[in-house]
């Protein structure tokens, strides 16, 4: 007997699982895979390399609550990404800087005068609706097509236009040196990985995990009070209005006989290669040993749902499904599959602990639900067809 079934062992579940556990609840966790982190999960491969296996996580915030939160669980490395793209032939600073204005067309300029040359470039359109509107209001077309036109193709297969303004404006873009790939105030890697920190979070007698398990396999022989589930939305409804699209990635890992392998922690490849980027893991984790490990991302449609796709016909269909998450009594969905929402891992920390307080506020006894997933859901599809 459980207070809370939780699905997903992420960000978004674990938060939940440990700060409910601490309010005395008891949880049981569920995940399909066979180990807790989601996709933030991190191990050490048969060569003894620390790697995160579902692509590189590095971890940025501007919310004290969000780094306080997970410290902890964790001591934090200081850590600063850097990346370089190849364009043109050269590795240069991508978000675009001074630096990378001066060396892909040969020039000297100051601060300010890189400024002025991104404005006479700068193509302003107004109002900006779309991710290549972005782009070319700043920094005009040649530097789009550089940089954005060929790598977003490749990740999304869509063009930048087809896209929301929110992806590319990912991307700052500056006139100074600063080569950092995040500004934010907090910035960092868990000093022993990911998968250290969580099984402190989810060290706790109140909370049982129970791994390689579907939730629809067994939700109906469980009795608890309430679900919180964090997997893909339109799973969770039999996918009644259609699929959400999620775009997919193919992770290669490389492990070479050398201490480095390449001058930053990602070199992105907007241009060529079937893969977007490539990351070596040990300027993430500081780990020092003889060989090194690169992870490649091969952008595809099918496979583990890891990136919501912003735009307006799919928030037109995720706006349905969350009518219908709205209308669930006693089941919570938060995280970036169950939201639909291109969020990173501070932002779905952000967003549990918000759902936790709205819980802890609410808190009235509610029935035991059990064996009744079928019925509720059934019953709520059925509503919306009437
Ligand atoms: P997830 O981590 O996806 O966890 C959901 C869990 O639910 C999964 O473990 C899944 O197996 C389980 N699940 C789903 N359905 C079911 C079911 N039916 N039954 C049982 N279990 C189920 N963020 C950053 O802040 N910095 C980064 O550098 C960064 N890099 C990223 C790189 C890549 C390649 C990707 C894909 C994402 C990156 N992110 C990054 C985003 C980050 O991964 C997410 O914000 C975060 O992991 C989301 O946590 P979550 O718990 O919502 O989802
Ligand atoms: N992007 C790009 N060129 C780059 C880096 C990013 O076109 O060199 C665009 C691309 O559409 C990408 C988006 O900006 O999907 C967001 O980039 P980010 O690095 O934040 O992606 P993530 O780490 O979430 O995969």
């Amino acid at each position: 007997m459980f207070d809370y079934l939780i699905v997903g062992a992420g960000f978004a579940g674990s938060v939940l699982a440990e700060r409910l556990a601490a309010d005395n609840k008891k949880v049981l966790l569920i995940d399909r895979r066979s180990h807790i982190g989601g996709n933030a999960f991190d191990h050490y491969n048969s060569d003894g390399l620390l790697v995160h296996k579902y692509g590189p996580h590095i971890f940025h915030t501007n919310s004290r609550e969000v780094y306080d939160y997970l410290g902890r669980f964790t001591a934090w490395r200081p850590y600063e990404h850097r990346v370089l793209a190849s364009v043109d032939g050269m590795l240069v600073p991508i978000p675009i800087n001074l630096n990378t204005i001066n060396a892909l067309y040969g020039m000297n300029l100051d601060a300010t005068q890189v400024a002025g040359f991104l404005e006479s470039k700068a193509e302003h359109r107004s109002p900006v609706r779309n991710s290549e509107d972005v782009v070319i209001n700043k920094v005009g077309k040649d530097l789009y097509e550089k940089f954005f036109k060929g790598y977003t193709k490749k990740q999304w297969d869509l063009d930048p236009s087809e896209l929301d303004a929110s992806v590319a404006a990912r991307i700052p873009t500056r006139s100074n040196r600063d080569d950092r790939y995040f500004a934010d105030t907090y910035q960092g890697m868990p000093a022993e990985g990911y998968t250290k920190m969580f099984e402190r979070m989810l060290d706790h007698p109140n909370i049982k995990v129970m791994l390689n398990t579907d939730y629809k396999e067994i939700v109906n022989q469980l009795r608890f009070r309430k679900i919180i589930y964090t997997g893909a939305v339109d799973y969770y409804f039999d996918y009644c209005y259609g699929k959400l699209p999620y775009r997919s990635l193919e992770f290669r890992f490389e492990t070479k006989d050398k201490e480095t392998a390449q001058a930053t922690g990602t070199i992105n490849f907007p241009n060529e290669h079937p893969y977007t980027r490539v990351t070596e893991f040990k300027y993430l984790t500081g780990q020092q040993h003889p060989k090194t490990t690169l992870v490649y991302e091969y952008p595809q449609a099918e496979g583990d749902p890891y990136y919501p796709v912003p735009r307006p016909e799919n928030a037109e269909l995720y706006k349905k499904y969350q009518q219908l998450a709205d209308a669930a009594t006693n089941v919570y969905f938060t995280g970036r599959l169950a939201t639909y929402r291109y969020y990173n891992m501070d932002q779905v920390v952000a967003q549990s602990l918000s759902l936790f307080k709205k819980l802890r506020a609410a808190a009235t006894e509610t029935p035991l639900l059990n064996g009744s997933r079928n019925d509720v859901v059934s019953d709520l599809i059925q509503r919306k067809i009437q």
